[in-house]
């Protein structure tokens, strides 16, 4: 059988990509719908065939535990509420996919990672790009050392925030771009590399004035240092559009513009006698219906999933090493 997905939150990303998605899964299906807006509930219900026993409200939340059509919760809340209602599904006995950021803190995060551990459930972050063709065709590509060694990463992400959102309201979001949009070229950074950072230093300019950054920061750009030697260059932006990233190595390079986006990706090499387009085959599932199957088949298999709570957990401690560099004006060695 295909196991049920319960989907917390209907707002832009759940209603827009992740409900339309989920009929393509091969392992998983919607069951249930959480959110506090009726209406929601209604139209969506409606529209994706979920009966009123399987619709709830945040009150009612809890109540998912006595509900064995619900064996996956999808939580797409604001970032402040991903902890929260990660480990109450954790306590009532489902497992979790969680968007990112993984939380507002480290802290949170390694809450999480507990709740799910000691319920004996699985913890998978929305990280819809270790899903993407393209960037898994690029990852390949490196690893087989198509570029050489790698020596240097760029990777660029950004956006025009629109004000009066909860993303630019620091209890919301738990912080500004990097929470939202950098979190794409900490991540790529890792994973062109496959190696974790030892060393970080960053820079934020953030024009206070501006009232959408009364509590988040604007820019904040940061390097990475990685044990092998290879420095990465990362960009993140609420003020300027940005969805890029490059790898250069000893024999060459491989990159993508846009890199990260929902569709449309495109790579390009220059590989000692090759520079130009790679075409890849059209995928036949999308990056967000291969990304909820993994949870589905990792619950299945009694298996860690790709993209896992410690995999989100690596990010929010780097996030906070990013905030402290930036704020302290001087490189932070990571430990462990
Ligand atoms: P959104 O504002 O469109 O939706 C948030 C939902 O949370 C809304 O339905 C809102 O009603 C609900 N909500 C419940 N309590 C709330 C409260 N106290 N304040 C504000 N909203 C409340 O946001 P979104 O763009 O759908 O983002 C949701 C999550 O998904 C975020 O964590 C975001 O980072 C993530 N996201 C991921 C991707 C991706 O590509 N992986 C894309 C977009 C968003």
């Amino acid at each position: 059988r295909k196991l049920g997905y319960a989907v917390v939150g209907l707002g832009s990303y759940a209603v827009n990509q992740l409900l339309p998605r989920i009929r393509e899964c091969d392992y998983a299906k919607l069951t249930a719908l959480v959110s506090g807006t009726p209406a929601k509930l209604e139209k969506y219900g409606a529209e994706y065939g979920i009966p009123k026993t399987h619709r709830y409200d945040y009150a009612g939340y809890d109540r998912i535990r006595d509900n064995p059509d619900i064996d996956l919760v999808y939580v797409v809340l604001p970032n402040s509420m991903h902890a929260e209602y990660s480990i109450r599904a954790s306590k009532a006995g489902k497992h979790v996919l969680c968007e990112k950021p993984m939380a507002n803190t480290a802290a949170e995060a390694e809450a999480m990672i507990a709740a799910a551990r000691a319920a004996n459930r699985r913890l998978m972050i929305g990280y819809r790009s270790h899903f993407e063709p393209h960037n898994l065709y690029v990852i390949d590509q490196i690893r087989k050392g198509a570029i050489g060694r790698p020596t240097l990463i760029t990777s660029e992400h950004g956006f025009y925030a629109k004000p009066g959102q909860w993303r630019l309201d620091r209890p919301m979001s738990g912080g500004g771009s990097l929470m939202d949009i950098g979190i794409y070229s900490l991540n790529a950074a890792r994973y062109l590399s496959g190696e974790e950072p030892v060393l970080v230093q960053a820079m934020e300019s953030t024009d206070r004035s501006d009232p959408r950054f009364a509590t988040v920061e604007d820019r904040i750009d940061f390097q990475l240092k990685f044990p092998s030697g290879a420095i990465a260059n990362c960009v993140s932006s609420y003020s300027s559009n940005h969805n890029a990233f490059r790898a250069t190595g000893t024999k060459g390079w491989i990159g993508m513009e846009p890199a990260t986006v929902y569709d449309g990706h495109s790579i390009f090499v220059r590989i000692d006698g090759k520079t130009g387009p790679v075409e890849l085959p059209k995928a036949t599932k999308s990056q967000w219906a291969a990304q909820m199957d993994e949870l589905a088949k990792a619950a299945i298999e009694g298996r860690e999933p790709r993209a896992s709570g410690a995999e989100g957990l690596r990010d929010m401690r780097l996030i906070e090493a990013i905030y402290a560099s930036a704020r302290e004006g001087r490189a932070i060695r990571m430990t462990s």
